[in-house]
């Protein structure tokens, strides 16, 4: 693909980022992810020319938490097309994942489906349409990773809704403005189990190579979006994908990418590769420590970004 060595580029760096001190902290907020070990550190990178490169703990399973985001997108995109535009916004909100405070003088509508409010509504619209929906949806996910081994973790699931206090709120505020059609209770239960999933990186990587591989395909080749849809959902990646850190991540990064709590991020060129990481320990803005380290110093070692 290139004529950059990038084998033994991302494993220089996974060098380097593990010598260094890892910053941050774990997501206690979520009781059950705070349980995980913070030295975890795995990579998966696979390219468009079948190059594949998997370093450290890239076969342990973690929580995807808001990287299902983007699937969730996906598939409502897929279904309704460009009416999920009328119900939820497209600009980054420069506030933190979980706030409040937009969607009042937004009457609820949350600025774009990456934050929490936002994956709500998109939450809202596959629960009305889907028949079961968190098995539909689990299909969905099996079918883009090609792969059955793919599972909710109900006690992620559980942990998460009982603390979830402040996704309760906002599912209430946003019924409120009546940008919610089902009860919020129904609604929530799909959103934790959603962000439950589990998948190493691997398995991450081979998922998101829809966004990448030629017309937007899966490994079996079945059509995930159009190819003026996967545009728009990695536009919304590259300045929605890490919440009030996007801009710095589009700066020190150069790709669209989506972060989660448990510490994942994934990260695409379109037409070229996907990479995933995996360091658990979150920066005060919620995205992986190591993971923004790793990446910033993978695109500017090899040039690999889009910019
Ligand atoms: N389930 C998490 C939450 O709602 C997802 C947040 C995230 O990964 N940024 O808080």
């Amino acid at each position: 693909m290139h004529k950059i060595n990038c084998k033994k580029v991302l494993e220089d760096i996974y060098k380097d980022v593990s010598s260094k001190e890892n910053k941050g902290a774990i997501a206690t907020y979520i009781p059950e992810l705070a349980k995980i070990s913070p030295d975890n550190f795995g990579i998966c990178f696979l390219s468009i020319d079948n190059e594949e490169y998997k370093i450290g703990d890239w076969q342990t399973k973690f929580s995807i938490q808001s990287i299902s985001k983007v699937l969730s997108l996906g598939l409502a995109y897929k279904i309704f097309g460009d009416k999920i535009w009328e119900r939820v916004g497209v600009e980054p909100s420069g506030t933190p994942f979980n706030s409040l405070i937009q969607l009042e003088s937004d009457n609820g509508i949350p600025r774009n489906p990456f934050i929490n409010s936002g994956a709500m509504v998109i939450c809202d619209m596959l629960v009305s349409h889907l028949e079961n929906p968190k098995e539909d949806f689990l299909a969905y996910v099996r079918e883009v990773c090609d792969s059955d081994q793919i599972q909710y973790s109900e006690t992620v699931a559980a942990s998460e809704a009982s603390v979830g206090y402040r996704n309760k709120a906002l599912c209430n505020f946003i019924k409120s403005f009546g940008n919610i059609e089902n009860e919020p209770k129904e609604v929530l239960d799909f959103y934790f189990y959603m962000c439950s999933i589990e998948m190493n990186c691997e398995e991450l990587s081979k998922t998101f190579m829809f966004l990448v591989k030629d017309n937007f395909k899966t490994t079996k080749g079945n059509k995930v979006l159009s190819n003026s849809k996967a545009k728009r959902v990695n536009a919304i990646m590259q300045t929605c994908g890490f919440y009030d850190e996007s801009g710095e991540f589009s700066f020190k990064v150069g790709l669209p990418g989506k972060s989660g709590v448990g510490g994942g991020i994934v990260a695409i060129y379109p037409d070229k590769y996907c990479i995933t990481v995996w360091s658990p320990k979150l920066n005060k803005k919620g995205n992986s420590y190591r993971g923004m380290k790793f990446l910033e110093a993978f695109t500017t070692e090899t040039e690999l970004s889009i910019f």
